[in-house]
């Protein structure tokens, strides 16, 4: 391809809003450009990277036996109303009405749709398993689109979905699954970890996300230095927290004038904050309704959102305003487990089970009890923690920290929830009707082409990998006017080309070659052959975009030169 045939439109203008490298870097390396809030165009660079990536994810796909097929981008509301999701997605499902006053919805996942191929169709054990995937448009009415296609709310993805007659069967192809993942990211020369995650609004059991290792990424992994242990903040455990447990004392009231948080109020009685309760109180949003609801952890710890949510099987957890939590009943920076109004929901910390003498809130102004026995409650305990750096690993003896990670593909053990809530069965080996026990597989394309750039880039641009180059070598012709570098480097972009390197020959007259050279770092191809004032000689020089490593190569042995670089 010939730069001056090509449409690059590049710029050294940086939005306010692109704070990421990624960001930054694709809209002003001309691979993309916005038209409207988290709605993206793919520019020719920008498009030729996405069907890379997408080629790879296909045969890695193809390889794992799963089927190609392509889904309605657009599907009916009705649908989403026998699965509960209609409601259950919440504002992020952008809902419309046809010329008929027909309900329909842009598709942010695909799990109806697929319920409803197979509905019918596979109707015996015999025809069982089947994976169906498809590479497609999504979108997400994201409540925050930022990092242009890191989190966009039109984007690509490759969503699968496997179908089985037993859960055993589910968990084979939940393996054959993470590998064929695993090997899409080593492709495209990634670095990245398999971790334990939440299964979120898609539901089911067992879930794993792909983390592309990266500071900028926005989850964050907790990781054992020892093992191979790592999972999402969300869904990490870890070794219980324990103390030696004290003796247990008589419940008291006692007088703690203006301590409201947790080390003020251990101070003030002098005793050691893991023996106290937290309270956080949250509002909780329910399909139809919402409330306060009351979380309990151990003084020393921070409630995880995500787990608090599950625990109260909300639709999402908010901040409660101080008028709510007082219209509730409870007193804030005094709340505790003891007199609590009736109705209030109450979730208490695993790790507070069996714990005796603590300190809370005595929803009373000014006052706390000591001596507080959680074992002579009925109380309502979930893993409500939020693992921190320093805590010890739930598998070995090792010790846990944080690293941020990007959120590249997610798979899930579905189990029953669609093919129940859609009356999806088949015919067993006896004859009964039975679900499909289902899976379902997510790779984010789009946001891939963010990440490997989050991953691989530098102050001056991008650096692309291997896999993932639109071009490996920019041949750049230093003056396009002079003839004779024209016709070297023509020569030099002919013959790469029939090597089968595929290359980009920056033939623009109009351009300084500084201007080339700020292209080619910006866009970041692997390589540049400059071919300049130095042919007069017979050289021509290599420019390595990872290292920025200039070497002056014969004219007739560069072919061969960048051949062993790249093969
Ligand atoms: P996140 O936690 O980042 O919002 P998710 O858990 O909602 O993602 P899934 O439903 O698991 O995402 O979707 C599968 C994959 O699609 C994700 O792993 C991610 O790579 C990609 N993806 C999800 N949301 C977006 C988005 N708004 N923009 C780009 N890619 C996305
Ligand atoms: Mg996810």
């Amino acid at each position: 391809m010939k730069f001056s045939q090509m449409f690059i439109p590049t710029t050294k203008e940086t939005p306010n809003d692109a704070t990421l490298p990624s960001h930054q870097f694709l809209l002003r390396g001309g691979f993309i450009n916005q038209t409207g809030a988290g709605i993206y165009n793919f520019m020719p660079l920008g498009k030729i990277v996405l069907d890379k990536i997408r080629a790879v994810v296909k045969e890695e796909m193809d390889n794992a036996g799963a089927n190609e097929v392509l889904m309605s981008f657009v599907t009916p509301l009705e649908l989403w109303e026998q699965s509960g999701r209609s409601v259950a997605m919440g504002p992020e499902l952008l809902k419309f009405k046809d010329r008929k006053n027909a309900g329909f919805v842009l598709s942010p996942t695909n799990e109806e749709t697929v319920v409803d191929i197979v509905k019918n169709r596979i109707t015996s054990y015999k025809d069982l398993p089947i994976n169906l995937y498809h590479i497609n448009t999504k979108f997400r009415d994201e409540a925050r689109p930022r990092f242009g296609l890191m989190r966009g709310r039109e984007f690509l993805m490759k969503d699968a979905y496997s179908f089985h007659d037993s859960h055993e069967d589910l968990v084979r192809e939940f393996n054959v699954m993470e590998e064929a993942y695993k090997k899409v990211y080593e492709r495209l020369g990634l670095e990245f970890r398999v971790v334990e995650a939440d299964s979120g609004a898609i539901g089911g059991s067992g879930s794993k996300e792909f983390m592309i290792l990266a500071n900028s990424g926005e989850d964050t992994i907790v990781v054992c230095d020892s093992c191979a242990y790592g999972a999402n903040i969300e869904a990490a455990k870890r070794k219980p927290n324990k103390k030696e447990k004290l003796e247990t004392k008589a419940l008291e009231k006692v007088e703690t004038p203006n301590c409201k948080t947790i080390a003020e109020v251990s101070e003030f009685l002098n005793a050691d904050s893991f023996y106290s309760m937290k309270a956080v109180m949250k509002k909780a949003i329910y399909e139809e309704s919402s409330e306060v609801v009351l979380f309990f952890v151990r003084g020393t710890d921070e409630l995880e959102e995500t787990k608090a949510c599950n625990a109260a099987d909300a639709l999402d957890l908010e901040d409660a305003s101080e008028e709510e939590v007082i219209a509730a009943g409870l007193v804030p920076g005094f709340c505790g487990i003891v007199d609590l109004p009736k109705d209030i929901k109450v979730y208490v910390d695993i790790e507070l089970k069996e714990d005796n003498n603590l300190v809370c809130g005595a929803n009373e102004e000014n006052y706390h009890f000591t001596g507080v026995d959680l074992t002579s409650m009925e109380l309502q305990y979930a893993d409500l923690v939020a693992v921190q750096e320093g805590d010890s690993c739930p598998c070995c003896d090792g010790k846990l920290s944080y690293t941020k990670g990007i959120e590249a593909g997610h798979i899930f053990q579905l189990g029953t929830k669609y093919s129940e809530a859609m009356d999806a069965k088949f015919l067993d080996a006896n004859g009964k009707a039975q679900p499909f026990v289902m899976g379902c597989y997510g790779i984010g394309v789009s946001r891939l082409v963010a990440a490997v750039i989050e991953q691989h880039h530098d102050e001056k641009g991008c650096i692309w990998t291997k896999q993932t180059a639109p071009f490996m070598v920019d041949v750049i012709v230093s003056n396009g006017k002079k003839e004779n570098e024209l016709e070297a480097g023509m020569n030099i972009y002919n013959s790469l080309k029939q090597a089968g390197i595929e290359t980009i020959i920056d033939d623009r007259k109009q351009q300084r070659f500084g201007f080339k050279m700020g292209d080619f770092e910006l866009i970041g191809f692997p390589y540049a052959v400059v071919v300049g004032k130095k042919l007069q000689d017979g050289l021509v020089e290599v420019v390595d975009r990872k290292t920025l490593e200039k070497t002056e190569v014969k004219v007739e042995e560069v072919v061969e030169y960048l051949i062993n670089k790249i093969k």
